[in-house]
């Protein structure tokens, strides 16, 4: 059975058409940092699968704790009924954000919905009628339709659907640079802040680095003003760390690199080290207080799979996995490596910026039309990286060897070469 033919007629992928216009790539195993495909193809590992496997692929700890949780109990509904792997989960959670209060539920867009139900619900609590919420232009939140409401309308095609998304309002991002100046974000802000904080039950910002949406690294002090504004008009402050979460910008929480206090966070992608579908949103106990002690009293949500012992115990096992290992100075040599090598294409004639921060690694180039042709070229050159629009970016695992990292590094380099000639022949 040819299994490349069913996929191609009947299996749909993600942001695509059905069948694909694209190659799609048969992967036949992974093992740490690699990649090996049906035909044979050994490809080194530049995604971490969107983030998400921080620890490589196939980790013996994981797999173990995978394996024995099947043994003792795969599922069990959480209505109801608890059990010890959800319990250390929620204790892991807490003692690393400093929050109080975890929802566990099964995807990143769903650990959004969450985290705006929530906004609402407490402002309701306070008897506020608030039904609206900032976000950074740029910003990605999911693909859910509540988190697509906070999404950048461009990126996401908010025009399509026409008024089935709410209203939200946008905001300018703050300046390109950890160290840049963001005076003007601020203002505007302030400004929409000032004319609209009556209906605005909370600010959902991906602190530090905005991903999917730009992959654009900004000053986390802009999160420290950001912070003052919403304590000023009672609007909950929500970080979404789905992306930057569990270590990828050198810090184990993006929000980490100030001392804030966010109202509310959600994790997700890197949760289970990349092995089962699992996110969480965790708030303080002020915010479960007031919802709980209200008129109002609980928190309607509840997916099926939440909690699911599975992926609670593979969780552990990766945040265990993660706080034994050095994976600050993991991270930190990743840091410099990105920083010392993309540097080296920046004045190409097809790139606008390079930048990087953690186990991130990005080129922005000048056009968006380049990102076929650069994925094609990687992969015959033995690498796995899916560049989209204008960005061709690298998120590695933090296990992963300086070889490695120089052959992702030096492949991109090579692949800007390679198209900056080909489009000078023309
Ligand atoms: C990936 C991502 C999401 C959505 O998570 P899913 O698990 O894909 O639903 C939300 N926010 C950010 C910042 C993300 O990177």
């Amino acid at each position: 059975m040819n299994y490349l033919e069913i996929d191609k007629h009947h299996t749909w992928h993600p942001y695509n058409s059905l069948p694909s216009k694209s190659p799609i790539l048969a992967v036949k195993k992974t093992k740490k940092c690699k990649i090996y495909l049906e035909d044979g193809t050994k490809l080194v590992d530049g995604m971490s699968s969107w983030w998400s496997a921080i620890h490589g692929y196939n980790n013996k700890k994981l797999n173990k704790a995978l394996e024995k949780q099947s043994k003792i109990m795969p599922h069990i509904m959480f209505g109801g009924l608890t059990h010890k792997p959800a319990a250390l989960l929620t204790k892991k959670l807490v003692d690393l954000t400093g929050l109080n209060s975890v929802f566990l539920c099964d995807s990143g867009s769903v650990g959004v919905e969450v985290a705006l139900k929530t906004s609402i619900l407490y402002q309701k609590a306070k008897s506020k009628d608030k039904f609206k919420f900032l976000a950074l232009k740029n910003a990605y939140h999911g693909d859910t339709l509540g988190a697509m409401s906070v999404c950048d309308k461009d990126n996401s095609m908010h025009s399509l659907y026409g008024d089935y998304l709410s209203e939200n309002i946008f905001i300018e991002t703050p300046n390109l640079g950890f160290e840049s100046d963001f005076n003007e974000s601020l203002k505007d802000l302030e400004k929409k802040l000032e004319l609209n904080h009556e209906k605005i039950a909370g600010f959902i910002l991906e602190p530090v680095v905005q991903g999917a949406g730009g992959m654009r690294i900004y000053n986390p002090k802009y999160l420290e003003k950001v912070r003052e504004l919403c304590t000023k008009y009672d609007i909950l402050m929500i970080l979404d760390e789905i992306a930057t979460g569990f270590g990828h910008t050198g810090k184990m929480f993006a929000f980490q690199h100030t001392n804030i206090k966010p109202d509310i966070i959600i994790v997700g992608k890197g949760l289970t080290g990349g092995y089962i579908t699992m996110a969480a949103m965790i708030t303080t106990k002020n915010i479960s207080d007031t919802i709980s002690n209200s008129d109002i009293g609980v928190l309607m949500h509840g997916p099926t799979f939440m909690a699911n012992p599975l992926a609670c115990s593979v969780a552990n096992a990766s945040i265990d996995l993660l706080l034994n290992s050095s994976w600050k100075k993991r991270v930190l040599k990743i840091e410099k490596v990105f920083k010392n090598e993309l540097e080296k294409i920046k004045h190409s004639k097809i790139v606008r910026d390079v930048r990087n921060i953690g186990a991130i690694g990005v080129i922005e180039l000048k056009d968006d039309i380049y990102s076929s042709q650069l994925q094609d070229f990687c992969v015959k050159n033995g690498v796995w990286l899916r560049p989209f629009g204008k960005l061709f970016y690298s998120i590695v695992a933090y296990t992963i060897s300086k070889k490695d990292l120089l052959k992702i590094t030096n492949t991109m380099i090579e692949a800007i070469n390679y198209i900056e000639s080909n489009y000078e022949k023309d």
